[in-house]
C-alpha cells in the first residue's frame, strides 16, 4: 500500500486526474466575480458581501446577471430529482404541493438553489425536477422522505456533472 498519511474525511476524495480545480468549485459560481454590490437584471437577487441573497438592491448597484438564471438560461441544472413510483401516482397533487411548499422555503433562504422546470406526469407516475443548485435538490428529496417515506438516491456527481438524484415510493 502506498504511504498515503491524510487525514481528511473519508467523504470526500480528492481528486488527481487533472480536473480539480477547487473544493465543491461551481462553474456558475466563479465564472465571474460580480462587483459588489451588484444586481441581478433576472430575479433582483442582490450580491454584497461574497453572497447573493434576497436583500434589496443597493443604489449605484451594478447589473451583473446571477449564477442561479445563468444557469436558467443555458438549460444546465446543477441537480436532478426524478420522482416516481405508485404513490406519486396516488397522491399526484400532496407531492407535488410539497415539492412546491419546499422549493419555495429552500429559494427564500438560498437565493441561488431554485427550481428550473418540470416535466413529466405525477398521475402517470414520473416527474423529472430540474434545480439550479444541488442543495435544493438533495433538500427536495430529503423533504419528500421525511414526508412520505420512500428511498432517496442521491449519489455525488463528478466536477462539472449535474447530481442526479431519484425519490421512488411505490
Ligand atoms: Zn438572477
Amino acid at each position: 500500500m502506498p504511504a498515503n498519511t491524510t487525514n481528511a474525511p473519508a467523504s470526500h476524495q480528492p481528486r488527481h486526474d487533472g480536473m480539480e480545480s477547487g473544493h465543491h468549485s461551481d462553474p456558475y459560481q466563479q465564472r465571474h466575480k460580480p462587483s459588489q454590490p451588484s444586481t441581478c437584471p433576472d430575479c433582483q437577487a442582490t450580491f454584497h458581501q461574497g453572497r447573493w441573497t434576497w436583500e434589496a438592491p443597493e443604489t449605484g448597484a451594478a447589473s451583473h446577471r446571477c449564477p442561479a438564471c445563468e444557469r436558467i438560461r443555458d438549460g444546465v441544472p446543477a441537480g436532478e430529482l426524478r420522482l416516481s413510483g405508485r404513490f406519486l401516482t396516488e397522491h399526484a397533487e400532496e407531492v407535488m404541493q410539497l415539492v412546491s411548499n419546499t422549493e419555495d422555503h429552500i429559494r427564500q433562504e438560498h437565493a441561488l438553489e431554485r427550481l428550473i422546470d418540470s416535466s413529466g406526469d405525477p398521475s402517470s407516475g414520473e416527474v423529472l425536477l430540474r434545480f439550479t443548485g444541488i442543495h435544493a435538490t438533495h433538500g427536495l428529496g430529503e423533504a419528500l422522505v421525511h414526508a412520505f417515506g420512500g428511498t432517496l438516491e442521491a449519489p455525488f456527481a463528478d466536477a462539472g456533472s449535474p447530481m442526479r438524484a431519484s425519490w421512488q415510493r411505490d
